[in-house]
């Protein structure tokens, strides 16, 4: 048992992300059918930089639904269920967390706050409830056991496992849900685990796909002022001009 730090792995995106998106755009202000144009568009017959350009102008009009055809899935670790009961609140996604029935959790590794860490009384008290929980768990997980609870105890004891628990996710956005994500979670009003995630996520889209992520982030950056009110950080003014 021990602390344990964010780990972020792209395991996929959607292939030729670019041609793809474009050959979406076009269907849409276009008579011709993309169909037939498709593997044209992909050996280049368009550039890929005019390509660019085409998606650039027009998502910057608003008109963002052809990049939902593009997905990345990531593979998440060393995060707290805090994290993730906020993450799993993106509905448009998919999820596969790593489960407290099948997986026994007596060695729990866990998520220790910043704020936590620097401060020695909270960090002796917040350690020292970690191991008790973790007594606590292997206690009940045996008493269960010998109730002929069997396999099943984890089901049980694991309703004393903190919030800290570390957690593990597979996940899937697509763009257009990532974008949204990020003008949510990138935000300083965000709580810092998930702003944590959310920053890596975005640094990892940028350098896959700069087309649609260059300009991604809190929604300040979009918009241009903060919405936030009293809460804003200041980074923004609050009140559009
Ligand atoms: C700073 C911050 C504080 C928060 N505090 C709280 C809190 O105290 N309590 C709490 O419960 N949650 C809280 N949340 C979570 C928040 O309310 C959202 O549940 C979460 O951010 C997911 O956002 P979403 O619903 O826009 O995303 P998604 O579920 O991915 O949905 C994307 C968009 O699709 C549309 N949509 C999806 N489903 C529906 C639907 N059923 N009906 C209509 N439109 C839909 C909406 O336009 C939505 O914005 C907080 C979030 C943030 C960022």
């Amino acid at each position: 048992m021990s602390c344990t730090k964010l780990k972020v792995t792209l395991l996929a995106h959607t292939p030729n992300a670019i041609s793809l998106v474009y050959a979406a755009f076009r269907q849409c202000y276009s008579s011709e059918f993309v169909g037939d144009k498709f593997e044209k568009w992909l050996r280049g017959e368009i550039p890929l930089e005019q390509q660019q350009t085409f998606i650039q102008n027009v998502l910057a009009s608003g008109h963002e639904s052809p990049v939902e055809h593009v997905s990345f899935t990531f593979a998440v670790g060393g995060v707290s269920r805090a994290l993730t009961h906020q993450l799993v609140r993106h509905r448009i996604a998919s999820y596969s967390q790593q489960s407290q029935r099948y997986v026994d959790a007596k060695d729990f590794n866990y998520i220790l706050p910043p704020a936590i860490a620097t401060n020695p009384q909270a960090r002796q008290i917040f350690e020292q409830f970690m191991n008790e929980a973790a007594q606590t768990y292997l206690k009940l997980q045996e008493l269960l056991e010998k109730d002929g609870r069997g396999k099943k105890a984890n089901e049980d004891a694991r309703f004393v496992l903190p919030n800290a628990c570390e957690t593990k996710i597979v996940f899937t956005m697509n763009c257009r849900s990532l974008l949204h994500f990020f003008e949510l979670r990138c935000c300083n009003r965000a709580q810092w685990e998930i702003r944590e995630l959310a920053n890596k996520m975005l640094a990892i889209c940028q350098e896959k796909l700069p087309v649609v992520f260059k300009n991604a982030g809190p929604k300040c950056k979009r918009l241009g002022f903060c919405p936030e009110g009293k809460f804003s950080c200041g980074k923004y003014p609050t009140v559009r001009n």
